[in-house]
Order: C-alpha cells, then structure tokens, then sequence
C-alpha cells in the first residue's frame, strides 16, 4: 500500500470512530463515546501523518527526475527525513537531497518513469 492509501484508511477510521462516538453521546453512554473521540483523534494525526509522507515523496521524485535529466535541483528543507529528525546531524546514506548520486539510487527503485530533458 501506498501512503496514500493509510491516508485514506485512517481517514475512513475517522468517520467511522466519530460515527460510532456521536451514537454512543445519544445512548448517555460517555465513557465510550469519549474513547471513540480519541481513537478519532489518532486516525486523524495519522492521516495527515501520511499526507506528509506522500508529499515528501513526491517532492523527493521530482527532485530525483531532475537531477537524472540533468538540472542541479536545490536540496529539499529538510535535505532528508533522517536531517529533520536528526536536526541536521545525520543525513540518509542514499536518500539525501544534497549529493546528486542518492537522486541515481532514489530514482532506481521507484515507480515514477525518468524522462529526459527534451532541448
Ligand atoms: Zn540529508
């Protein structure tokens, strides 16, 4: 699955836990209803946990797409995921956006087809 997929899981979990939360607040039964809201809470966070997660991969095929027809992208902020947790003090070995040749291994296994620069 892809992280669009979690995505759109934990954001059906959602609806589906604050459906279940809402029944529950109408039988006077609270105690569940509040676990409900809280299980609604992290299917939310993961969701958009996961949206990030896409669009960090798409931002890191794109900068890899170009870097293979030839452009010199700017590295992504942060260069890599490893960097924004690490606060900048250890990078990902091959999926770094500051060395060209992590462009080559990131672009090797993906599914994102590598078009050359029509000039
Ligand atoms: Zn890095």
């Amino acid at each position: 699955m892809t992280h669009r997929h979690y995505q759109y899981a934990a954001g059906a979990g959602a609806v589906l836990l604050a459906t279940a939360a809402t029944a529950c607040l109408y039988r006077d039964l609270y105690v569940i209803a509040a676990m409900f809201w809280v299980g609604v809470a992290v299917c939310l966070e993961a969701s958009a946990r996961e949206r990030r997660r896409h669009l960090r991969s798409v931002a890191e095929h794109e900068w890899a797409r170009r870097v293979a027809v030839g452009d010199n992208p700017q590295p992504l902020r942060p260069c890599c995921l490893l960097a924004g947790t690490s606060r900048g003090r250890a990078h990902h070995h091959d999926r770094c956006t500051r060395n060209p040749i992590a462009a080559l291994l990131l672009a090797a296994d993906t599914d994102y087809p590598i078009t050359r620069k029509d000039n």
